[in-house]
């Protein structure tokens, strides 16, 4: 059963001899707590746990966040408690499990566009600290690909929360990579024939533009090492679920859409950006209109542009988002308190954009994200409100409607009665009783 461990040693290399013991102990327990459980496809169910695992190790993120996603269906589907976690691993670990499995109650039903922006912004409240919300995904993906053992109708269901709920908060924290995986196989799921019928239209363009491609790549490289610029080059192609989506939101037809490849050209600094700009713009003409500078004018995932150019650190940023702040660092591995964590997290952020001017909007969406001034909770009937943070149970009857809060009586918070000056939680299922000639004590 060892052999199963191996397949994830490759990838902890960056670690050392210590953390990757406390790694394999995590990966122990999993697989005892597991024993006897199988997948739908009939794998062993470690097989899930150290496929999530996989995710986070391949972006060198801390050890403390790959030992819960080993253990993240743990306390959940086993007879392990939080609290064998903890005294195994430390707080920080068993409290990092006991997020993601808190985000695994809450369920999403409504398909309304604004109740999925709250539920995100929920999620988000609830997790507190960004790297539960980093196992999530790295869980919610592995479920992704290993979706075909299911009937079609729960499929469907998946994947559209997947494309309503956890690709934007993917995107919005800038994991590019695990933003397309979900929306690529979100789209296979909600709407199978369509993507058949896109994907093979885009392998047939394919065979077309391959040749053309290369051609491109290489009479940019010349060019550029014409004019002394120090530059790498690749190229990339969008993602079916963004070619559907524009050819919704455009109507358009598979054949009009111009950026389906688009080349990234990365150089040293600011001022070599506009260098190299010059060069491409000498070689091939912009297209009036469809250039942009978001140097001069940040934009998040702005490099989904035709020809937006970055540098190394903002490239960094935009391949691995707010990963790549969590990269292991050597002497921090001490058990820190959530909120300090989160604190010097944003404050790397800031220094990155006082160093490089770098996407003030961006760190707006996650200031507002990650540190809300809001709770989330849910009505009876499943609709999510938003209130102010340190609202009661009598803010939530007002803000209801101003009959439920003339003549409420009492409160049921989680289906538990309540004192209605009871403040609310995120993700707490809040019911008001009301009676005709009560009003509440002032
Ligand atoms: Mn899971």
């Amino acid at each position: 059963m060892m052999r199963e461990f191996e397949s994830l040693r490759p990838a902890l290399v960056y670690l050392s001899p210590d953390e990757i013991g406390t790694i394999e102990q995590a990966y122990e327990f999993s697989r005892n707590a597991h024993e006897g459980q199988f997948r739908k496809s009939g794998e062993p169910y470690i097989s899930h746990p150290l496929a999530a695992a996989g995710n986070p190790a391949g972006r060198h993120l801390d050890p403390q966040t790959l030992a819960p996603a080993l253990l993240h269906d743990v306390v959940e589907d086993t007879p392990a408690t939080a609290g064998e976690i903890e005294t195994r691993f430390g707080k920080a670990v068993a409290l990092l499990v006991e997020g993601v499995s808190k985000l695994d109650k809450l369920a999403f039903a409504s398909e309304q566009q604004a109740q999925a922006e709250n539920f995100r912004k929920m999620l988000l409240a609830m997790a507190q600290d960004v790297r539960v919300i980093l196992v999530k995904l790295a869980d919610r993906l592995h479920n992704m690909h290993t979706m075909g053992a299911m009937p079609a109708e729960k499929r469907r269901r998946i994947a559209t929360e997947t494309l309503d709920i956890y690709a934007p908060i993917a995107n919005r924290l800038g994991l590019h990579s695990v933003y397309q995986a979900l929306e690529d196989l979100g789209f296979r799921y909600s709407h199978p024939n369509r993507y058949q019928v896109l994907s093979k239209a885009v392998k047939a363009a394919r065979g077309n533009r391959r040749e053309l491609v290369d051609k491109v790549r290489i009479a940019l490289q010349e060019k550029l090492e014409l004019c002394k610029v120090e530059a790498t080059i690749t190229g990339r192609e969008k993602h079916l679920y963004s070619i559907y989506r524009k050819m919704q939101e455009k109507n358009l037809a598979f054949s009009e859409v111009f950026d389906i490849y688009g080349f990234r050209v990365v150089v040293r600094d600011q001022p070599s950006c506009y260098l190299a700009l010059g060069a491409l713009h000498a070689l091939y003409k912009p297209i009036p209109g469809k250039f942009k500078d978001y140097i001069a004018i940040p934009k998040a995932n702005g490099y989904q542009s035709l020809h937006s150019i970055l540098t190394t650190d903002m490239n960094r940023l935009a391949e691995s988002g707010v990963a790549s702040h969590w990269m292991y660092k050597s002497a921090d591995t001490a058990l820190n308190d959530v909120q300090t964590r989160t604190h010097r997290w944003l404050q790397s952020l800031l220094d990155i954009q006082a160093d490089h001017g770098d996407s003030p909007e961006f760190l707006e969406h996650i200031k507002v994200d990650l540190l809300p001034d809001e709770v989330y909770v849910f009505t009876p009937k499943g609709r999510i409100m938003a209130l102010p943070r340190g609202a009661t149970a009598v803010d939530f009857a007002f803000a209801v409607h101003t009959d439920v809060g003339r003549h409420c009586v009492a409160v049921k918070i989680n289906y538990e009665l309540m004192p209605l000056r009871t403040q609310l939680r995120n993700g707490d299922h809040v019911e008001i009783l009301t009676a005709a000639n009560a009003s509440p004590n002032a």
